[in-house]
Parts: C-alpha cells; structure tokens; sequence
C-alpha cells in the first residue's frame, strides 16, 4: 500500500501510539471564521483513512465531529475491517469544562457523541479555561489534570495528556501531581518547529503529537504574511521528485523522522490515501538540514482573542 503504514511509538505508560493519525477538525476560512459541520464528510474521511491503513483519529468535543468519527468507527468494526482494539482515539476535554469534577462528565459525554466505551487518549484541549459566557475560568491545570487522572482511574481513558501547554506550564503540572502527561500535542510545521520544546519532551518521555503539520504550505490556506514555503517551493520539489512522493509527503516525513506523531487532516480520499504513504523512503542529513532552515518560529494558531488569560501559553510577539 504505498508505506501506509504508520509503526507505532510506545509511550511513557507503557501504551502504544500510531506514528501518524487524521486530524477531524474542518479548520478555519482565510478570514478566520470557523468552517462549519454541515455533511457526513468527516464519516467518510474516517472510512476512507481506515481503509487505506490508518489506525489513529484525532478528534475533540469543540470540533462537533465526534459523531461522525464513532459512526465510521463502528461502521468498520461490523464491516469486520477492524477491531475495537485495533484503532487508537484521540479526544479532548474543552476549556469550559476545566473543573476537576466536570472533566469525567464531560468524558462521559464525548464517548456517549463517539458511541464507544474508552477512549485512548483524552487531552485537556488548553491550559485556558474558559466560563459559559466567554470570560476567563482560572481554575488551576492541576486540579483539572487531576480530572483526567480519575477518568484513567476509571477504565474510560486509556492514556492521559495535554495539548496547547508550554514548557513551563507541563514542568509545573508534573511537579506539583507527580503524573506526567503521556502526550502534549501542540502546532508543529516547517514554520514552527519548535526545538527547544521537542527536546524537552524527549527528556521527559513525552510523545509530541503534531496539529497543523502542513502549516502554510497551501496558498488557499496561508496568510499573506506567512513565511515560504508553499507546495511549490522549487527546492522541495526537487526533494519529493527524488524520492517519488509529493511535497505534502516530504513535510510529513519530515516531523515523522523527528519524533513528531503528525495528524494532517483531509476530507478527500486521494489526500487521506497520499498523507499516509510517508513509511517508505527517508530523508538524508542534508535534507533535513534544509527543511529545519524554514523554521521562523511563525504560529498559525497563535489564538489571540485569549492572550490576556493567565495561563495564555505563547510568545507574546505577534501582539
Ligand atoms: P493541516 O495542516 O492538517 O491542513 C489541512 C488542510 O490541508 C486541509 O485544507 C486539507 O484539504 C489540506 N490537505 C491535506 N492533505 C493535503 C495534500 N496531500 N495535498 C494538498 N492539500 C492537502 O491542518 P489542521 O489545522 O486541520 O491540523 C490537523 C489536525 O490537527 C486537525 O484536523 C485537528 O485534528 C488537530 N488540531 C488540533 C489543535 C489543538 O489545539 N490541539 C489545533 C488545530 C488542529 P482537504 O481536507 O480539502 O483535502
């Protein structure tokens, strides 16, 4: 199947992760606004992504497609294409739920959305906690992270971790409960490599999982003040000539042979089937040397409307 699949890393619970997964959020317009839910295409794409060998779904409870991911799931488990245990999901908790005795509750509701009975890995979506109408919740991360502890205490998440926290922040959970997050997941891309947090979380055991892995390499989608490259770059598409592969599927490879579980994200089959295929080949030193040239430390998802919140986790700089 063309080096669709993806081997699996082991985690510092002893739990195995796919090396790569589907990202199942729709994304935003070049405006900003959110794309919405509005056809079974997510279902299809999770179809599509388990036939052509995946074995790891990304979702969250904000991102509305939670059904969508348990139908195709359950689907594929009747059709007999997989089993339950066979497929490695990925949930996560949303900022208005940041309460220790909401975060099992909230669980229990994303499950009872995906129509399964655990999930493998449920994430405290931000360290910035938000109250129903908008305004700042300042519940310690502690206390929520002690939430997510009781849901693993309970059978209903597998594996327990965090997304969106800095280095400061996951030092400081893990100091203050003793339990370190099994995975942080936060933006990485050939823009926004972030090193000095990879290395961090080599030194702590924690497996990086990476959302927005294509960045700005798609004109439809970048900003016009977003650093190069785009897909047409002519240095990597020399890169993806060599090797017989697309220069989507060079910065994939690319996080993958840094230790980065890539969750690109596609709703088109010949897409879902390309992102995969990224097992097969590697790059050389010298490669690698020129795609770490195109990190400019630029975030897409640097979320703005919350910097004045506390616990706000980003660089200021873009303000
Ligand atoms: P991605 O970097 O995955 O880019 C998705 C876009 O790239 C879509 O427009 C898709 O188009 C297009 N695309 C995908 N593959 C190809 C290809 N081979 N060639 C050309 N175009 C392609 O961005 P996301 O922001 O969606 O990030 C991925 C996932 O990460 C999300 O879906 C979500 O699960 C997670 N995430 C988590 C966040 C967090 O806070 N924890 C924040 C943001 C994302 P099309 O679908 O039309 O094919």
């Amino acid at each position: 199947r063309g080096g669709g699949v993806a081997p699996s890393i082991r985690l510092n619970d002893g739990r195995e992760i796919p090396s790569l997964g589907l990202g199942t959020w729709l994304g935003l317009k070049r405006d900003g606004s959110r794309v919405e839910v509005q056809d079974d295409s997510v279902e299809k794409a999770v179809e599509y992504a388990i036939d052509a060998g995946y074995r790891h779904i990304d979702t969250a409870s904000i991102y509305n497609t939670e059904d969508q991911v348990g139908r195709a799931i359950n689907n594929k488990i009747k059709e007999g294409v997989i089993k339950r245990e066979d497929i490695f999901v990925t949930t996560k908790l949303w900022n208005t739920r940041h309460a220790k005795e909401d975060v099992v509750p909230a669980l229990r509701e994303s499950l009872k959305r995906l129509n399964l009975d655990y999930i493998d890995l449920y994430l405290i979506h931000w360290p910035v906690g938000l109250l129903a109408n908008g305004s700042f919740d300042t519940t310690d991360n502690a206390q929520t992270w002690q939430g997510l502890v009781e849901a693993r205490d309970q059978g209903l998440a597998r594996s327990i971790g965090v997304s969106n926290f800095n280095e400061q922040q996951l030092d400081s959970l893990a100091a203050r409960t003793h339990v370190t997050p099994a995975v942080l997941q936060v933006e990485i891309n050939l823009n926004l490599q972030q090193p000095s947090l990879l290395e961090y979380c080599r030194r702590q055991n924690i497996t990086v999982t990476g959302y927005t892995p294509f960045g700005s390499l798609f004109p439809s989608k970048a900003q016009d003040d977003a650093p190069p490259p785009r897909v047409d770059d002519p240095a990597l598409v020399n890169i993806a000539n060599k090797y017989n592969k697309t220069v989507p599927q060079i910065a994939l490879r690319y996080l993958v042979e840094l230790g980065v579980v890539p969750i690109p994200k596609s709703t088109t089959r010949s897409r879902i089937e390309q992102n995969v295929a990224v097992f097969d080949f590697s790059l050389t030193q010298q490669e690698r040397d020129l795609l770490k040239s195109y990190d400019r430390g630029y975030r897409t998802i640097p979320v703005l409307h919350w910097i004045d919140h506390p616990y706000y986790p980003f660089e200021k700089r873009q303000h």
